[in-house]
């Protein structure tokens, strides 16, 4: 057997490591994870349809049955993590479990792709076979059951998973709480400080509010490990630093934003998307477009700024 793609494995967890493809050749892997309990297992996550062989691998190393798979639980709806649905849901019969908010796009590959590639006029040229497809299989896998905060899956002998969410990269995001292991799981809400992308958010303030509650969950619950879906296996205090430093790189968005509408009156959209990508030295590429709009929505709503003749003014 290849190299293993088990990259953390304690108590009823383990990770396994994914490559990405395209620009980021691998400094963000995803990661998907599996949570055996002592009668049921569970798949946080399906991940990118590239990282299928691994996928096949790891159920292998963890002697895990295919057909022994209960549940696959989705963190959000995002192409990277829900890319293996179809064959995980072919393949081992189990019931998929995620947010309710998204289930539209869960189920239908292209309208994922394009709700967010294509979301904007000005993203209508990117490519979405080469930007994206390609991290879906070629089927989808349908949310069979709606789970909503504080709802809990019982694996048996104590292994629980709480559902928390935390929204804002995804307005339909989920996090799970392995209580006898205290361990966190989270995908993207917390984005590595390495993400060469821009932060993406759908809505800055809801993004800020899961900040502060991730914060407050880490003291509360004393949690003792937090596995993230692009990063390495944290601490609480490791998290906490990662916390504040989301909060700063969410801060510098928008003071970029603002900074440059001053500056340059008139700004068009896909302007200030380059030059806030390029003031945090960040690939200029079709994401960014999402948090650059819900920055600007939240400035209109408090008149802060307008949008005249196709242009940004600031008015506040
Ligand atoms: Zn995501």
């Amino acid at each position: 057997m290849s190299e293993s793609v088990i990259s953390y494995n304690s108590g009823p967890l383990a990770t396994v490591s994914m490559g990405l493809p395209g620009d980021h050749e691998g400094k963000t892997a995803t990661r998907v994870f599996f949570v055996r309990g002592g009668e049921k297992t569970a798949l946080i996550d399906s991940g990118l349809y590239g990282g299928l062989p691994s996928l096949k691998q790891a159920f292998e190393e963890l002697g895990v049955e295919r057909q022994d798979l209960d549940f696959l639980l989705l963190t959000h709806e995002h192409m990277d993590h829900v890319g293996n649905n179809g064959w995980l849901k072919e393949e081992t019969g189990c019931e998929i479990l995620g947010h309710s908010a998204r289930a539209d796009r869960v189920a239908d590959n292209m309208l994922n792709a394009k709700s967010i590639v294509h979301a904007f006029p000005e993203g209508e040229n990117f490519d979405l076979n080469e930007e994206y497809l390609d991290w879906m299989g070629p089927t989808e896998g349908p949310i069979d059951k709606f789970i909503k905060d504080g709802d809990v899956i019982d694996l048996g002998n104590g292994v629980e998973l709480e559902v928390v969410e935390v929204l804002g990269h995804s307005m339909a995001e989920v996090g799970f709480f392995e209580r006898s292991t205290r361990t966190l799981v989270i995908a993207d809400p917390l984005l590595p400080t390495f993400n060469p992308v821009l932060y993406l958010y759908e809505d800055p303030n809801v993004m800020r509010a899961t900040f502060d509650k991730i914060e407050r969950f880490l003291k509360e619950r004393d949690v003792q490990a937090v596995l993230l879906a692009h990063d390495e296996v944290k601490s609480a205090a490791e998290t906490q630093e990662l916390v504040d430093d989301c909060r700063r790189r969410v801060d510098k968005v928008e003071e970029s934003i603002l900074s440059h509408i001053k500056a340059e009156p008139g700004i068009s959209f896909l302007d200030l998307r380059d030059k806030c990508c390029d003031d945090q030295d960040m690939v200029r590429e079709w994401r960014a477009l999402v948090s650059i709009d819900a920055s600007l929505k939240d400035f209109s709503s408090k008149g802060l700024v307008e949008q005249r003749d196709g242009g940004w003014h600031y008015v506040g």
